[in-house]
């Protein structure tokens, strides 16, 4: 019960991982009655001493409440749990990473059963959880209706943002910013790399990394408006030219110092692509383009 004395909505919630736990955790301290079930019975008896009911089975967990969230490894492990399991009625939301691809089939799959289907992206490590300044949030993407009727229960562990009716899309946007932060990382190693052969300290090293990261991460609004636009031209500050003629230097620069380039010579190649269509007063924006299959 709440201070009010509104009771609050039951969740029911299969997997107890440590993103799992973490959930299951901040619906417990917000007095939600949860009903848990894990695979490994012995992952529920912390939560079990915490308030937590402990079903003995995925259909028990699932048939002791309207609400059943899923966060569990991959698809494969959503599908062998639920496998048999009456969904009729039941709210599914799934928070575990899939492909777009998967997350639409596995909505197909839960409404041929009766069940209304939201899929959801975690944007968060289970650290944030439970911890509103730490920014993390989940993508959804389904049944619009089931997530306004839930938004409530599930904004309770981390911030919520819905993507569309479109189920694929919480996982296309989650594995959109995820695939930026790799690229990014690549270049963190490849700059790492560099500065290790020449023994400058990283440490002091770090911050004028991050605030460089920092200072360039905006330039993804001037991208955005010319794709949307069709401009590529516009608002340009470092034309594609000028850009490609540097690229020899820092490939240069990563053979002098004795440092693979690997990383970057895919990025550089697109780049010389697109200039060679004539596009040399553009931004990198086509690069965009040229990767569309
Ligand atoms: P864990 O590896 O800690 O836990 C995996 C969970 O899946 C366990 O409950 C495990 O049960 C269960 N499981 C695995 N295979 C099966 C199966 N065949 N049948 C039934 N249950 C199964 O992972 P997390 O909790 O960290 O991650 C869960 C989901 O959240 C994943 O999809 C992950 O990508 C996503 N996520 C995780 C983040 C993180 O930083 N941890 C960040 C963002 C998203 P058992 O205990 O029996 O092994």
């Amino acid at each position: 019960m709440t201070q009010n004395n509104i009771p609050k909505s039951p969740v029911s919630l299969l997997g107890l991982g440590a993103m799992g736990a973490a959930l299951a955790r901040t619906w417990l301290a917000a007095g939600h009655p949860l009903t848990v079930w894990n695979r490994t019975p012995a992952r529920a008896e912390a939560l079990a001493a915490e308030g937590a009911k402990v079903a003995d089975s995925a259909a028990a967990a699932v048939a002791a409440g309207g609400l059943v969230v899923v966060c569990l490894l991959d698809d494969e492990s959503v599908g062998s749990a639920l496998d048999g399991v009456d969904l009729v009625g039941k709210d599914l939301v799934n928070l575990t990473t899939t492909t777009p691809a998967q997350a639409r089939a596995r909505a197909s799959w839960a409404e041929e059963r009766g069940a209304r289907y939201l899929d959801g992206g975690i944007m968060a490590v289970p650290p944030m959880i439970g911890v509103p300044e730490a920014g993390g949030y989940v993508f959804y993407s389904g049944s619009r209706e089931l997530f306004e009727m839930r938004r409530t229960v599930l904004a309770v562990p981390v911030g919520t943002e819905y993507v569309g009716e479109d189920p694929g899309f919480a996982a296309l946007h989650d594995v959109a910013l995820l695939s930026a932060m790799y690229g990014m990382f690549a270049g963190v190693a490849h700059a790492f790399a560099l500065v290790r052969r020449a023994d400058v300290d990283p440490v002091a090293f770090a911050p004028l990394l991050a605030d460089f990261l920092s200072a360039m991460a905006p330039s993804v609004h001037r991208t955005a408006a010319q794709l949307k636009s069709g401009d590529y031209t516009t608002g340009v500050v470092s034309n594609l030219a000028m850009q490609v003629a540097g690229t020899p230097t820092f490939l240069a620069t990563a053979e002098g110092e004795g440092v693979s380039a690997e990383l970057l010579r895919p990025y550089f190649e697109l780049m010389r692509r697109r200039l060679d269509t004539g596009s040399g007063q553009e931004d990198l924006t086509g690069v965009v383009d040229l990767l569309l299959r």
